[in-house]
Protein backbone atom coordinates (compact mmCIF):
# COMPACT_ATOMS: atom_id res chain seq x y z
CA UNK A 1 0.00 0.00 0.00
CA UNK A 2 2.53 2.31 0.67
CA UNK A 3 4.03 1.88 -2.83
CA UNK A 4 7.82 1.41 -2.16
CA UNK A 5 10.39 -0.74 -3.70
CA UNK A 6 12.27 -3.58 -2.11
CA UNK A 7 15.13 -1.11 -1.59
CA UNK A 8 13.51 1.79 0.04
CA UNK A 9 11.73 -0.54 2.47
CA UNK A 10 15.25 -2.41 3.42
CA UNK A 11 16.08 1.26 4.03
CA UNK A 12 13.75 1.56 6.14
CA UNK A 13 14.00 -1.69 8.13
CA UNK A 14 17.74 -0.42 8.74
CA UNK A 15 16.20 3.11 9.71
CA UNK A 16 13.84 1.17 12.00
CA UNK A 17 16.60 -1.23 13.78
CA UNK A 18 18.98 2.15 14.10
CA UNK A 19 15.98 3.83 16.14
CA UNK A 20 15.31 0.94 18.46
CA UNK A 21 18.56 2.17 19.50
CA UNK A 22 17.94 5.49 19.38
CA UNK A 23 14.42 4.78 21.28
CA UNK A 24 16.70 3.73 24.25
CA UNK A 25 18.68 6.31 24.91
CA UNK A 26 16.31 9.37 24.16
CA UNK A 27 15.70 10.28 27.65
CA UNK A 28 19.30 10.29 28.41
CA UNK A 29 19.38 13.11 26.14
CA UNK A 30 16.69 14.72 26.89
CA UNK A 31 17.89 14.59 30.45
CA UNK A 32 21.05 15.47 30.36
CA UNK A 33 21.12 18.07 26.93
CA UNK A 34 23.78 16.59 25.52
CA UNK A 35 24.75 16.09 21.99
CA UNK A 36 24.07 12.30 21.24
CA UNK A 37 27.25 11.23 19.52
CA UNK A 38 27.26 7.59 19.97
CA UNK A 39 24.18 7.54 17.74
CA UNK A 40 25.43 10.23 15.48
CA UNK A 41 28.07 7.60 15.11
CA UNK A 42 25.82 4.32 14.84
CA UNK A 43 23.88 6.75 12.27
CA UNK A 44 27.25 6.97 10.21
CA UNK A 45 28.19 3.43 10.72
CA UNK A 46 24.49 2.41 9.42
CA UNK A 47 25.23 4.87 5.87
CA UNK A 48 22.51 7.39 7.27
CA UNK A 49 24.31 10.53 7.48
CA UNK A 50 24.73 12.15 4.55
CA UNK A 51 22.34 9.82 2.21
CA UNK A 52 21.35 12.41 -0.30
CA UNK A 53 25.08 12.59 -0.92
CA UNK A 54 25.72 11.81 -5.51
CA UNK A 55 27.84 9.18 -5.76
CA UNK A 56 30.08 11.21 -7.33
CA UNK A 57 31.14 12.88 -4.24
CA UNK A 58 31.22 9.86 -2.11
CA UNK A 59 27.36 9.28 -0.69
CA UNK A 60 24.90 6.55 -1.54
CA UNK A 61 23.15 9.60 -4.48
CA UNK A 62 19.85 8.54 -2.95
CA UNK A 63 16.54 11.26 -3.28
CA UNK A 64 15.09 13.35 -0.60
CA UNK A 65 12.19 10.82 -0.63
CA UNK A 66 14.27 8.07 1.20
CA UNK A 67 15.66 10.03 3.19
CA UNK A 68 12.24 11.22 4.68
CA UNK A 69 11.94 7.63 4.77
CA UNK A 70 14.88 7.47 7.04
CA UNK A 71 14.34 10.66 9.36
CA UNK A 72 10.33 9.24 9.63
CA UNK A 73 11.61 6.50 11.60
CA UNK A 74 14.47 8.02 13.90
CA UNK A 75 12.22 10.55 14.99
CA UNK A 76 9.48 8.20 16.20
CA UNK A 77 12.11 7.23 18.90
CA UNK A 78 13.92 9.92 19.43
CA UNK A 79 13.64 13.33 17.77
CA UNK A 80 17.29 14.75 18.10
CA UNK A 81 18.48 12.10 16.05
CA UNK A 82 15.74 12.74 13.41
CA UNK A 83 17.14 16.36 13.10
CA UNK A 84 20.69 15.30 12.51
CA UNK A 85 19.05 13.05 10.06
CA UNK A 86 17.54 16.29 8.23
CA UNK A 87 20.14 18.12 8.66
CA UNK A 88 23.48 15.90 7.51
CA UNK A 89 20.81 15.16 4.38
CA UNK A 90 18.90 18.70 3.42
CA UNK A 91 19.34 22.40 4.22
CA UNK A 92 23.03 23.61 4.06
CA UNK A 93 24.29 20.38 2.41
CA UNK A 94 21.79 20.61 -0.21
CA UNK A 95 22.82 24.15 -0.87
CA UNK A 96 26.51 23.31 -1.50
CA UNK A 97 25.56 20.11 -3.36
CA UNK A 98 23.46 22.06 -5.94
CA UNK A 99 25.52 25.29 -5.99
CA UNK A 100 28.97 24.64 -4.55
CA UNK A 101 31.63 24.52 -6.80
CA UNK A 102 33.72 21.36 -6.65
CA UNK A 103 35.93 21.75 -3.69
CA UNK A 104 33.10 23.07 -1.81
CA UNK A 105 31.11 19.66 -2.72
CA UNK A 106 33.82 17.61 -1.79
CA UNK A 107 34.82 19.74 1.50
CA UNK A 108 31.19 19.70 2.71
CA UNK A 109 30.46 15.84 1.37
CA UNK A 110 33.55 14.58 3.74
CA UNK A 111 32.48 16.24 6.83
CA UNK A 112 29.03 15.44 6.78
CA UNK A 113 30.02 11.60 5.80
CA UNK A 114 32.66 11.70 8.90
CA UNK A 115 29.26 12.61 10.98
CA UNK A 116 28.78 16.37 10.87
CA UNK A 117 25.75 17.99 10.98
CA UNK A 118 26.18 21.52 9.29
CA UNK A 119 24.88 24.41 10.37
CA UNK A 120 22.48 26.94 8.62
CA UNK A 121 22.61 30.73 10.05
CA UNK A 122 20.19 32.87 8.34
CA UNK A 123 17.80 34.02 11.83
CA UNK A 124 18.92 37.26 13.72
CA UNK A 125 17.66 38.56 16.71
CA UNK A 126 16.07 41.69 14.95
CA UNK A 127 15.19 39.65 11.61
CA UNK A 128 13.12 36.54 12.72
CA UNK A 129 10.35 36.30 10.03
CA UNK A 130 11.57 39.11 8.33
CA UNK A 131 15.17 37.53 7.09
CA UNK A 132 15.65 39.95 4.13
CA UNK A 133 16.21 42.44 7.09
CA UNK A 134 19.04 40.66 8.27
CA UNK A 135 22.24 43.13 8.92
CA UNK A 136 24.93 40.64 9.15
CA UNK A 137 27.57 42.12 6.99
CA UNK A 138 30.02 40.44 4.54
CA UNK A 139 32.68 43.55 3.48
CA UNK A 140 35.27 42.32 0.88
CA UNK A 141 38.89 42.64 0.86
CA UNK A 142 40.87 41.41 -1.87
CA UNK A 143 40.32 37.56 -2.19
CA UNK A 144 38.25 37.66 1.22
CA UNK A 145 35.21 38.91 2.79
CA UNK A 146 34.88 40.20 6.35
CA UNK A 147 31.93 39.63 8.00
CA UNK A 148 30.57 41.03 10.93
CA UNK A 149 27.22 40.18 12.82
CA UNK A 150 24.89 38.21 15.34
CA UNK A 151 23.01 35.08 14.51
CA UNK A 152 20.72 33.72 17.00
CA UNK A 153 18.92 30.29 17.23
CA UNK A 154 21.21 28.23 15.06
CA UNK A 155 21.04 24.36 15.09
CA UNK A 156 23.96 23.06 16.20
CA UNK A 157 25.79 26.01 17.21
CA UNK A 158 28.69 24.81 19.02
CA UNK A 159 28.71 21.60 17.67
CA UNK A 160 28.62 21.72 13.64
CA UNK A 161 31.87 22.13 11.53
CA UNK A 162 30.27 22.64 8.45
CA UNK A 163 28.62 26.80 8.70
CA UNK A 164 25.92 28.53 5.68
CA UNK A 165 25.96 31.96 6.63
CA UNK A 166 23.55 34.58 5.30
CA UNK A 167 25.18 38.03 5.06
CA UNK A 168 24.63 41.10 3.38
CA UNK A 169 27.76 41.47 0.99
CA UNK A 170 29.13 44.66 0.13
CA UNK A 171 31.88 45.76 -2.11
CA UNK A 172 33.04 49.20 -2.50
CA UNK A 173 30.68 50.19 -0.11
CA UNK A 174 28.01 49.33 -2.88
CA UNK A 175 25.42 46.24 -1.38
CA UNK A 176 25.24 43.58 -3.73
CA UNK A 177 22.61 41.62 -2.21
CA UNK A 178 22.07 38.58 0.37
CA UNK A 179 24.50 35.73 -0.32
CA UNK A 180 26.05 32.49 1.33
CA UNK A 181 29.47 32.01 2.72
CA UNK A 182 30.72 28.78 4.08
CA UNK A 183 32.88 28.70 7.32
CA UNK A 184 34.03 25.17 9.06
CA UNK A 185 34.21 25.19 13.00
CA UNK A 186 37.37 22.78 13.97
CA UNK A 187 37.05 23.92 17.69
CA UNK A 188 36.87 25.94 20.33
CA UNK A 189 38.19 29.54 19.06
CA UNK A 190 38.45 28.16 15.92
CA UNK A 191 38.13 29.96 13.33
CA UNK A 192 39.47 33.12 14.81
CA UNK A 193 36.01 35.20 14.51
CA UNK A 194 33.40 32.64 14.77
CA UNK A 195 32.00 32.84 18.48
CA UNK A 196 29.68 30.74 19.65
CA UNK A 197 27.94 33.31 22.60
CA UNK A 198 25.78 31.23 24.30
CA UNK A 199 23.84 28.02 24.00
CA UNK A 200 19.85 29.08 24.14
CA UNK A 201 17.75 26.92 26.95
CA UNK A 202 15.03 25.63 24.63
CA UNK A 203 11.57 23.91 25.92
CA UNK A 204 12.13 20.24 23.64
CA UNK A 205 14.66 18.68 21.58
CA UNK A 206 17.10 19.39 24.41
CA UNK A 207 19.73 17.33 22.84
CA UNK A 208 19.99 19.67 20.22
CA UNK A 209 22.18 23.40 21.04
CA UNK A 210 20.52 26.51 19.70
CA UNK A 211 22.88 28.86 19.92
CA UNK A 212 23.64 32.70 19.56
CA UNK A 213 26.61 32.87 17.09
CA UNK A 214 28.63 36.25 16.65
CA UNK A 215 30.82 37.07 13.76
CA UNK A 216 33.70 39.76 14.61
CA UNK A 217 35.84 39.96 11.59
CA UNK A 218 35.58 36.61 10.73
CA UNK A 219 37.62 36.40 7.47
CA UNK A 220 36.29 33.73 4.61
CA UNK A 221 38.33 33.75 1.41
CA UNK A 222 36.30 34.37 -1.93
CA UNK A 223 36.74 30.77 -2.79
CA UNK A 224 34.63 29.70 -0.15
CA UNK A 225 31.32 31.66 -1.40
CA UNK A 226 28.36 29.91 -2.01
CA UNK A 227 27.23 30.96 -5.85
CA UNK A 228 23.88 30.16 -6.96
CA UNK A 229 22.99 30.94 -10.57
CA UNK A 230 22.48 35.08 -10.90
CA UNK A 231 25.19 35.55 -8.19
CA UNK A 232 24.36 37.70 -5.09
CA UNK A 233 21.71 39.47 -6.97
CA UNK A 234 19.16 36.22 -6.73
CA UNK A 235 21.77 34.69 -4.19
CA UNK A 236 18.58 34.69 -1.32
CA UNK A 237 16.03 33.34 -3.55
CA UNK A 238 18.34 30.72 -4.79
CA UNK A 239 19.77 29.56 -1.37
CA UNK A 240 16.36 30.07 0.26
CA UNK A 241 15.11 27.30 -2.40
CA UNK A 242 17.48 24.66 -0.40
CA UNK A 243 15.34 25.74 2.58
CA UNK A 244 12.40 23.23 0.59
CA UNK A 245 14.36 20.73 1.50
CA UNK A 246 14.83 21.50 4.78
CA UNK A 247 11.10 22.06 5.17
CA UNK A 248 10.47 18.71 4.10
CA UNK A 249 12.71 17.20 6.60
CA UNK A 250 11.20 19.25 9.68
CA UNK A 251 7.89 18.48 8.41
CA UNK A 252 8.87 14.58 8.79
CA UNK A 253 10.58 15.28 11.96
CA UNK A 254 7.22 15.98 13.06
CA UNK A 255 5.44 13.23 11.73
CA UNK A 256 7.63 10.72 13.26
CA UNK A 257 7.08 12.46 16.84
CA UNK A 258 3.36 12.68 16.49
CA UNK A 259 3.53 9.23 14.80
CA UNK A 260 5.87 7.43 17.77
CA UNK A 261 3.43 9.22 20.26
CA UNK A 262 -0.04 7.64 18.12
CA UNK A 263 2.14 4.34 18.51
CA UNK A 264 2.27 4.63 22.32
CA UNK A 265 -1.16 5.95 22.61
CA UNK A 266 -2.80 3.06 21.01
CA UNK A 267 -0.95 0.60 22.69
CA UNK A 268 -1.65 2.04 25.73
CA UNK A 269 -5.37 2.07 24.84
CA UNK A 270 -5.59 -1.29 24.87
CA UNK A 271 -3.39 -2.53 27.84
CA UNK A 272 -4.60 -0.04 30.32
CA UNK A 273 -8.05 -1.01 32.01
CA UNK A 274 -10.67 1.64 33.99
CA UNK A 275 -14.17 0.52 35.08
CA UNK A 276 -13.31 -3.16 34.43
CA UNK A 277 -12.44 -2.78 30.38
CA UNK A 278 -9.46 -1.45 28.24
CA UNK A 279 -10.07 2.25 27.88
CA UNK A 280 -9.94 1.45 23.88
CA UNK A 281 -13.36 0.92 24.26
CA UNK A 282 -14.40 4.24 25.74
CA UNK A 283 -15.72 5.67 22.41
CA UNK A 284 -14.28 9.05 23.08
CA UNK A 285 -10.56 7.90 23.47
CA UNK A 286 -11.42 5.66 19.93
CA UNK A 287 -12.74 8.77 18.23
CA UNK A 288 -9.45 10.70 19.42
CA UNK A 289 -7.38 7.98 17.96
CA UNK A 290 -8.80 7.89 14.88
CA UNK A 291 -8.81 11.63 14.52
CA UNK A 292 -4.70 10.61 15.32
CA UNK A 293 -4.60 8.20 12.58
CA UNK A 294 -6.30 10.07 10.00
CA UNK A 295 -4.44 13.57 10.55
CA UNK A 296 -0.91 11.23 10.26
CA UNK A 297 -1.61 9.44 7.28
CA UNK A 298 -2.49 13.19 5.66
CA UNK A 299 0.70 14.46 6.70
CA UNK A 300 2.58 11.79 5.37
CA UNK A 301 0.90 12.03 2.15
CA UNK A 302 1.53 15.73 1.95
CA UNK A 303 5.73 14.83 2.87
CA UNK A 304 5.84 12.32 0.53
CA UNK A 305 3.91 14.22 -2.40
CA UNK A 306 6.48 17.74 -1.60
CA UNK A 307 9.84 14.88 -1.14
CA UNK A 308 8.60 12.93 -4.68
CA UNK A 309 8.89 16.53 -5.96
CA UNK A 310 12.56 17.08 -5.82
CA UNK A 311 14.20 16.03 -9.06
CA UNK A 312 17.66 14.86 -8.66
CA UNK A 313 19.83 17.90 -9.15
CA UNK A 314 16.87 20.19 -7.25
CA UNK A 315 14.82 20.59 -4.30
CA UNK A 316 11.23 19.85 -3.43
CA UNK A 317 8.38 22.31 -4.92
CA UNK A 318 8.18 25.23 -2.57
CA UNK A 319 4.28 25.05 -2.42
CA UNK A 320 4.01 21.58 -1.75
CA UNK A 321 7.23 21.97 0.83
CA UNK A 322 5.05 24.64 2.66
CA UNK A 323 1.46 22.89 2.52
CA UNK A 324 3.28 19.80 4.17
CA UNK A 325 5.48 22.02 6.63
CA UNK A 326 2.34 23.60 7.95
CA UNK A 327 -0.29 20.38 8.38
CA UNK A 328 2.61 18.16 9.64
CA UNK A 329 3.97 20.79 12.23
CA UNK A 330 0.32 21.36 13.42
CA UNK A 331 -0.41 17.70 13.55
CA UNK A 332 2.76 17.37 15.88
CA UNK A 333 0.82 19.37 18.43
CA UNK A 334 -2.47 18.55 18.11
CA UNK A 335 -1.57 14.28 18.15
CA UNK A 336 1.25 14.63 20.89
CA UNK A 337 -1.19 16.05 23.03
CA UNK A 338 -3.71 13.89 21.96
CA UNK A 339 -1.78 11.17 22.75
CA UNK A 340 -0.94 12.42 26.19
CA UNK A 341 -4.48 12.48 27.27
CA UNK A 342 -4.91 8.72 26.40
CA UNK A 343 -2.30 8.30 28.81
CA UNK A 344 -3.54 10.72 31.68
CA UNK A 345 -1.66 10.77 34.86
CA UNK A 346 0.78 8.56 33.48
CA UNK A 347 1.55 10.52 30.14
CA UNK A 348 2.12 13.97 32.17
CA UNK A 349 4.96 11.97 34.29
CA UNK A 350 8.60 12.27 33.34
CA UNK A 351 8.73 8.60 33.87
CA UNK A 352 7.12 8.15 30.28
CA UNK A 353 8.24 9.63 26.87
CA UNK A 354 4.96 11.56 26.10
CA UNK A 355 5.73 14.34 27.90
CA UNK A 356 8.97 15.08 26.17
CA UNK A 357 7.26 14.09 22.64
CA UNK A 358 4.86 17.36 23.53
CA UNK A 359 8.00 19.54 24.17
CA UNK A 360 9.76 18.12 20.81
CA UNK A 361 6.51 18.67 18.83
CA UNK A 362 6.02 22.73 19.81
CA UNK A 363 8.91 23.75 17.75
CA UNK A 364 7.92 22.93 14.15
CA UNK A 365 5.09 25.69 13.62
CA UNK A 366 7.93 28.15 14.74
CA UNK A 367 11.78 26.80 13.14
CA UNK A 368 11.88 27.18 9.53
CA UNK A 369 9.32 29.66 8.91
CA UNK A 370 6.14 29.95 11.24
CA UNK A 371 3.23 28.61 10.68
CA UNK A 372 1.55 32.20 9.89
CA UNK A 373 4.45 32.70 7.27
CA UNK A 374 3.88 29.61 5.38
CA UNK A 375 0.44 30.23 5.18
CA UNK A 376 1.10 33.65 3.31
CA UNK A 377 3.45 31.61 1.47
CA UNK A 378 0.92 29.30 0.35
CA UNK A 379 -1.93 31.90 -0.10
CA UNK A 380 1.03 33.78 -2.64
CA UNK A 381 1.14 30.54 -4.44
CA UNK A 382 -2.24 29.58 -5.02
CA UNK A 383 -3.21 33.22 -5.76
CA UNK A 384 -0.23 33.90 -8.18
CA UNK A 385 0.45 37.14 -6.46
CA UNK A 386 3.26 38.51 -4.08
CA UNK A 387 1.14 39.72 -0.77
CA UNK A 388 4.01 42.02 0.48
CA UNK A 389 4.22 42.41 4.57
CA UNK A 390 5.66 45.11 4.88
CA UNK A 391 3.00 48.48 5.31
CA UNK A 392 4.00 50.28 1.93
CA UNK A 393 4.71 46.93 0.44
CA UNK A 394 1.41 47.11 -2.18
CA UNK A 395 1.87 50.50 -2.85
CA UNK A 396 5.51 50.62 -3.81
CA UNK A 397 4.15 46.87 -6.01
CA UNK A 398 1.54 49.25 -7.15
CA UNK A 399 4.16 52.12 -8.10
CA UNK A 400 6.10 49.61 -9.78
CA UNK A 401 3.52 48.62 -11.72
CA UNK A 402 2.37 52.16 -12.91
CA UNK A 403 5.85 53.59 -13.74
P1 LIG B 1 9.03 36.50 14.66
O1 LIG B 1 9.35 36.69 13.23
O2 LIG B 1 9.36 37.59 15.61
O3 LIG B 1 7.46 36.20 14.77
C1 LIG B 1 6.71 36.31 15.99
C2 LIG B 1 5.27 35.93 15.68
O4 LIG B 1 4.76 36.83 14.68
C3 LIG B 1 5.14 34.53 15.09
O5 LIG B 1 3.96 33.93 15.56
C4 LIG B 1 5.03 34.78 13.59
O6 LIG B 1 4.34 33.76 12.91
C5 LIG B 1 4.26 36.11 13.57
N1 LIG B 1 4.54 36.84 12.34
C6 LIG B 1 5.70 37.48 11.98
N2 LIG B 1 5.58 38.01 10.75
C7 LIG B 1 4.33 37.70 10.32
C8 LIG B 1 3.59 37.95 9.14
N3 LIG B 1 4.11 38.62 8.11
N4 LIG B 1 2.32 37.46 9.04
C9 LIG B 1 1.77 36.76 10.08
N5 LIG B 1 2.41 36.49 11.23
C10 LIG B 1 3.66 36.96 11.34
N6 LIG B 1 17.20 29.99 12.33
C11 LIG B 1 18.32 29.79 11.60
O7 LIG B 1 18.76 30.67 10.87
N7 LIG B 1 19.01 28.62 11.67
C12 LIG B 1 18.60 27.59 12.45
O8 LIG B 1 19.26 26.55 12.50
C13 LIG B 1 17.42 27.77 13.23
N8 LIG B 1 16.99 26.78 14.06
C14 LIG B 1 15.94 27.02 14.90
C15 LIG B 1 15.60 26.05 15.85
C16 LIG B 1 14.58 26.29 16.76
C17 LIG B 1 14.27 25.26 17.80
C18 LIG B 1 13.85 27.51 16.71
C19 LIG B 1 12.74 27.77 17.68
C20 LIG B 1 14.18 28.46 15.76
C21 LIG B 1 15.23 28.24 14.85
N9 LIG B 1 15.61 29.19 13.93
C22 LIG B 1 16.73 29.01 13.15
C23 LIG B 1 14.92 30.47 13.86
C24 LIG B 1 13.58 30.40 13.16
O9 LIG B 1 13.76 30.21 11.78
C25 LIG B 1 12.80 31.66 13.53
O10 LIG B 1 12.43 31.48 14.89
C26 LIG B 1 11.60 31.88 12.67
O11 LIG B 1 11.97 32.28 11.38
C27 LIG B 1 10.65 32.95 13.24
O12 LIG B 1 11.35 34.09 13.64
P2 LIG B 1 11.13 34.66 15.13
O13 LIG B 1 11.24 33.55 16.08
O14 LIG B 1 12.04 35.82 15.28
O15 LIG B 1 9.62 35.13 15.19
Amino acid sequence: MDGLTEDQARLRDLAREVAAEAAAQAAETDRTEQYPWPMVRRMQEAGLMGLTIPQEWGGPGRSYFEAALVIEELSKACSVCGRIAVESNMGALGAVMAYGSPEQRRLAAGLVLAGDKPAICITEPEAGSAATEMTTRAERRGDAWVIDGVKHWITGGGISRLHLIFARAFEDGKELGIGGFLVVRNGEGDPPGLIVHRRIPSMGLKGMPEAELRFEGLVVPDSMVLRPPGGFARGFGRLMDAYNGQRVGAATVALGIAAGAYDQALAYAKERRQFGRPIAEFQGLGWMLADMSIKLEASRALIWRAARSAGPAGFPDRLAAAQAKVLAADTAIEVTNAALQVWGAAGYSRDNPLERMVRDARMFAIAGGTAQVLRTQVAEQILGRKLPQTRDGFLRAEAARLA
